[in-house]
């Protein structure tokens, strides 16, 4: 049987921080009416950053695009400056939040543990995390790439099997990230592989993991015909409304 039908194609957009509210509202408004004629293939998502949450909801509220937020906070309340918490990301009907995601790792120090944590944090209040991975170049030209994404995942796995049924991986190799360079759809469906048997470990095969890293209109569907890619996470191209439509329809 081949496994693959069972999961839908997703594709993300992480917006970073880029937006205002008069650019977001033709882009939101652009995806909500390119949406519908996906939704049978393919689930359509945007992770805005916080403040754009609530514009995010009443833009997209009934429609075949859902929404999140690119962090959150692993604590449930209290003295934590700046952070936002999972049940916070509650009141604006946030389907997803990604956590872990390299540029949070590398600027933000964020351990796997913190990572997992998070990701912990999130199902607790019913949010689908999508938890990034990813080798930076000095770790893939080191032959590092796959002890590195264990490492990262092995908290998460901890976590158990209920849990980790209900998240999202993304795979992400740093050096592709917002670099023009992306991975070869064999590069990725090696790793894809890879996190999908730790996945089976924990009885959580059925997880979808996306590819992220400088995915485009024309590198799309190459990287959606490899059969552990399960759709993208999407940067720089997220944010042109026709571009990211066209990934998704790849
Ligand atoms: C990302 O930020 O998650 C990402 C994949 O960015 P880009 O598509 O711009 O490489």
């Amino acid at each position: 049987m081949n496994t693959a039908s069972f999961r839908k194609r997703l594709v993300m957009g992480n917006w970073k921080m880029h937006g205002g509210l008069e650019a977001n509202a033709k882009l939101l408004a652009d995806l909500r009416a390119g949406a519908g004629i996906l939704a049978d293939y393919c689930t359509l998502a945007v992770c805005t950053p916080f403040p754009y949450l609530a514009q995010a909801r009443s833009q997209l509220e009934n429609s075949a695009v859902s929404w999140g937020a690119q962090d959150v906070s692993a604590h449930e309340k209290g003295a934590y400056t700046g952070e936002v918490s999972a049940s916070m990301l509650n009141d604006f009907a946030c389907t997803w939040v990604l956590v872990g995601h390299s540029e949070r790792r590398a600027m933000h120090a964020e351990t796997d543990d913190l990572v997992a944590a998070k990701a912990k944090a999130a199902l607790a209040a019913g949010l689908a995390p999508v938890v990034c991975v990813g080798e930076t170049l000095d770790e893939q030209d080191a032959g590092r790439t796959l002890a590195v994404i264990q490492r990262q995942l092995e908290p998460v796995l901890a976590l158990g099997s209920q849990a980790v049924s209900r998240l999202v991986v993304a795979y992400e190799p740093v050096w592709a990230i917002g670099t023009g360079r992306s991975a070869t759809p064999a590069q990725a469906q090696d790793v894809h592989a890879a996190i999908r048997a730790s996945l089976a470990t924990v009885d959580a095969a059925q997880v979808r993991v996306l590819y992220g890293g400088s995915v485009k209109a024309d590198n799309a569907a190459s990287l959606f015909a490899m059969p552990d890619i399960d759709g993208a996470l999407v940067g720089g191209a997220s944010l042109v409304a026709d571009e990211f439509l066209r990934i998704a329809a790849s």
